[in-house]
């Protein structure tokens, strides 16, 4: 199967998704996460259609983008989707345009610092653990409505990421659990719509974007609120390295 039919059947899970939930697929950006594919596959997909790709390593996006980028003729929207360590901050910046994977205030600090060195805006997402999972980044989310500590803690992160120059908080992002129960992927699902709710009235923030669901839960994600999927192997098949 070609990407480009590949991308019509997401298409299509994602209009069935939507009409079982009520929603509207217009509310849904599909982020095509290229990892490990090659410019030449992510060329595919942007011509079949797609605008957002993302990647989750800084130096793989380092060789990619440009080639991507000279090759396209419709503009890119580059979305980092991994985890960033502070002292890579600087490189992110010429290479992305929404960083979703925001994890800590010390990592915004220096996209804060860097954006407006360059004279830019960064939009970006708050990633929040919320399955608890040790193996995953993210703000620490796991229990949030039944522990006020933890949305204490929650609220002064993103209220001073929120306050930092050159920075749009534009919504959360979250990772399910691998290998789970549908329910618990879906209760993970619904705890990032309560705390974005929870976020946005406590924070006055509007927070629109919701970040959740990859190959195998988006339908799941787009019923429990996503507005953004990120979906690797529906669109560009199977990878080797099943880790990433
Ligand atoms: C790899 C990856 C995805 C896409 O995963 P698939 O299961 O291939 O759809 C989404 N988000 C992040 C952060 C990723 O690293």
């Amino acid at each position: 199967m070609s990407i480009a039919d590949r991308i019509k059947r997401v298409e299509d899970r994602i209009a069935d998704a939507c009409a079982k939930a009520g929603r509207d697929p217009a509310e849904i950006t599909i982020v095509a996460v290229s990892k490990l594919k090659s410019p030449a596959d992510i060329i595919s997909a942007v011509e079949a259609g797609l605008q957002h790709i993302g990647e989750n390593r800084v130096e793989e996006a380092e060789a990619k983008i440009p080639q991507v980028n000279e090759k396209t003729a419709s503009p890119v929207t580059w979305h980092m989707v991994g985890h960033v360590q502070s002292r890579k901050a600087r490189q992110v910046l010429p290479l992305f345009d929404v960083v979703q994977s925001v994890d800590s205030l010390r990592l915004a600090k220096r996209l804060s610092r860097f954006a407006l060195e360059q004279g830019r805006q960064v939009d970006l997402l708050l990633e929040v653990n919320v399955s608890g999972e040790a193996s995953k980044y993210g703000l620490a989310g796991y229990n949030w409505y039944r522990d006020s500590a933890i949305l204490d803690q929650l609220q002064v992160a993103a209220g001073s990421i929120a306050a930092l120059p050159n920075l749009r908080v534009n919504g959360l992002m979250t990772m399910a659990p691998f290998q789970a129960e549908q329910a618990a992927i879906r209760q993970v699902f619904s705890d990032l719509y309560g705390l974005r709710e929870a976020l946005a009235g406590s924070l006055k923030l509007p927070l629109p974007e919701l970040s959740m669901g990859m190959t195998d839960d988006y339908p799941l994600a787009i019923e429990e609120g996503a507005t953004i999927v990120r979906i690797g192997r529906a669109i560009f098949g199977d990878r080797k390295d099943s880790e990433r």
